[in-house]
C-alpha cells in the first residue's frame, strides 16, 4: 500500500494508480516497485479524496472544497477555475475576480484597494496615488506633472553653478516653508505660484520643489551653487520677500528647517572629522545661531569625545540620521548641516549660507586640537572676520539683539 506500506491481500487492495480496480493485476503488487506504490489499501482510503475535475486520488491536504460548487478539487484544478481574494480570502470564479501583478482580488476588495490613474488609465494602489488639480494620478504621472516632487526626488542631473574664478565648494540649500491656508492643503497651487515667480525672476532653473510630510507646505531645494554665485545671481532677499508677501512662514511653527548641503568631495577624511568636532565642541553656540534647540527628536547634536576622535579618526562612525550635522544624508555625496531653524528673514538666511561656506573652509585651516577647545567658536568668528568673505555671518552672530529676535 502506498500509504501504510504494508502488504495486503490483493482483494483488499482497491485502488491502483488512482483508479478502482475490479481485477487487480497480481504482478503489479508483487513484482514491480513502481506499481506497488500506486496501490492503496481499503484501510487507507480515508486519507485520500477524488478531484471533481481530473481523474485520480489526491491526499486530503491537497483537496480544496469549493464553496461555490460544493465539490472537491485538487489544488491544481481548483486554482485553474477559482481564486481566493488576496485581501479577504473570499472564493471567486476566476473570470469574475480581478488581478493585480499576479495577485487576485474579489471585486469589492479590488475597488477598495485600487483605482485607475485618470491620466494613463493604469491600475494603481489607491494609497500611492496623489491628487493633482483634482485628478487622481498614479505615482509616475504625478511625478511628471506636479511641481512638488516626491520627498526622495533626485533630479536627473544636478546643474552646478559657479563663477569662473570661484572655489569649488558647492552648497545645496533646502528651505522648508509653510503656506497660509493650511486647511486647504493646496500646496501644489502654491508650489506652482512659487515656480512662476522664480521663472519671472529667471531663477527657476536653480530650484526644484519637494514634498515634505512633516510640515504644512513644501521644501524649496536649490541645485548646487557656490556662495559667490549666490551672492551675485540668486537674489535670495527677493525670494524670501515674495514668500513673506504671500503669507508663507518658515520660522513660526518651529517645524521647518533650513538645511545646507556641502559637497563631500571638497573635504578629505580628517576635514570631515573636524567638521563634526566643530559641531560637537560648539553645539551651544550653534544652537543659539540656529535658533532651534538641537535637543529635538529630529536634530540631535553629537557629544563626541575628542580624544576618541583624534585617536580613531574617521572610524568613529555616525549611526542614525537625526544629527545636527549628517555625514551621509540619504546616501548623497554631501555633508548636511541641518541644525538651522527655517526662516524667511534675510539676515539669518544669508548668514547661514555664509556660516556653512566659512566652516567648510575653516576646517581646512585649523588644527584638530583647536577644535576641541571652548575658544574655537570665537577663533572661528575671528577667522571669518579676517577673510573679509563672510560679513553677513559675522555681523549677525555678533549681534545679541538679532540672536534673540523671533522671525517669520
Ligand atoms: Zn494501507
Ligand atoms: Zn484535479
Ligand atoms: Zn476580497
Ligand atoms: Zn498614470
Amino acid at each position: 500500500c502506498y500509504k501504510c506500506g504494508e502488504y495486503k491481500k490483493i482483494r483488499e487492495v482497491i485502488v491502483a494508480n488512482g483508479r478502482l480496480l475490479k481485477h487487480p493485476n497480481p504482478l503489479s503488487v508483487v513484482g514491480h516497485n513502481y506499481y506497488r506504490y500506486d496501490y492503496i489499501c481499503k484501510d487507507c482510503i480515508k486519507y485520500f479524496k477524488k478531484c471533481n475535475a481530473c481523474p485520480g486520488l489526491h491526499r486530503n491536504e491537497d483537496i480544496i472544497k469549493s464553496k461555490i460548487t460544493g465539490k472537491n478539487y485538487c489544488k491544481n484544478c481548483f486554482f485553474r477555475e477559482f481564486m481566493l481574494c488576496d485581501s479577504c480570502g473570499k472564493e471567486e470564479r476566476k473570470n469574475v475576480g480581478l488581478s493585480y501583478q499576479g495577485r487576485f482580488f474579489c471585486e469589492p476588495c479590488f475597488n477598495q484597494i485600487f483605482t485607475r490613474c485618470q491620466r494613463c488609465d493604469i491600475v494603481a494602489v489607491k494609497e500611492r496615488c496623489r491628487i493633482h488639480n483634482g485628478r487622481v494620478l498614479c505615482n509616475a504621472c504625478y511625478r511628471r506633472f506636479s511641481t512638488i516632487k516626491s520627498y526622495n526626488y533626485i533630479p536627473n542631473r544636478y546643474k552646478q553653478n559657479k563663477l569662473a574664478w570661484d572655489n569649488d565648494l558647492y552648497l545645496g540649500i533646502e528651505l522648508e516653508v509653510e503656506t497660509v491656508d493650511k486647511v486647504k492643503k493646496n500646496y501644489e497651487d502654491w508650489a506652482k505660484k512659487t515656480m512662476n515667480f522664480l521663472k519671472r525672476k529667471k531663477l527657476s532653473k536653480y530650484f526644484f520643489i519637494k514634498h515634505d510630510g512633516t510640515i504644512d507646505g513644501f521644501e524649496l531645494v536649490s541645485h548646487p551653487l557656490t556662495l559667490q554665485y549666490i551672492h551675485k545671481n540668486i537674489h535670495f532677499n527677493q525670494i524670501l520677500k515674495w514668500f513673506r508677501d504671500n503669507k508663507f512662514t518658515s520660522y513660526q511653527s518651529g517645524r521647518c528647517g533650513l538645511h545646507t548641503h556641502l559637497d563631500r568631495k571638497f573635504f578629505n577624511g580628517s576635514e570631515l572629522t573636524k567638521l563634526r568636532l566643530f559641531y560637537s565642541t560648539n553645539r551651544k553656540w550653534i544652537e543659539k545661531f540656529s535658533k532651534r534647540g538641537m535637543v529635538k527628536e529630529y536634530c540631535h547634536s553629537e557629544k563626541l569625545n575628542p580624544n576618541h576622535f583624534i585617536k580613531n579618526g574617521l572610524k568613529y562612525k555616525q549611526e542614525g540620521k537625526y544629527w545636527a550635522i549628517r555625514m551621509a544624508p540619504h546616501g548623497k555625496r554631501t555633508v548636511e548641516l541641518r541644525s538651522f531653524r527655517g526662516t524667511l528673514s534675510y539676515p539669518r538666511f544669508i548668514a547661514t549660507l555664509q556660516f556653512s561656506d566659512a566652516l567648510a573652509h575653516f576646517v581646512k585651516d585649523v588644527g584638530v586640537v583647536m577644535l576641541t577647545k571652548e575658544k574655537s567658536w570665537n577663533y572661528f568668528i575671528e577667522w571669518c572676520r579676517r577673510t573679509h568673505t563672510y560679513p553677513h555671518f559675522v555681523k549677525y552672530v555678533t549681534n545679541r539683539y538679532e540672536l534673540l529676535q523671533a522671525e517669520i
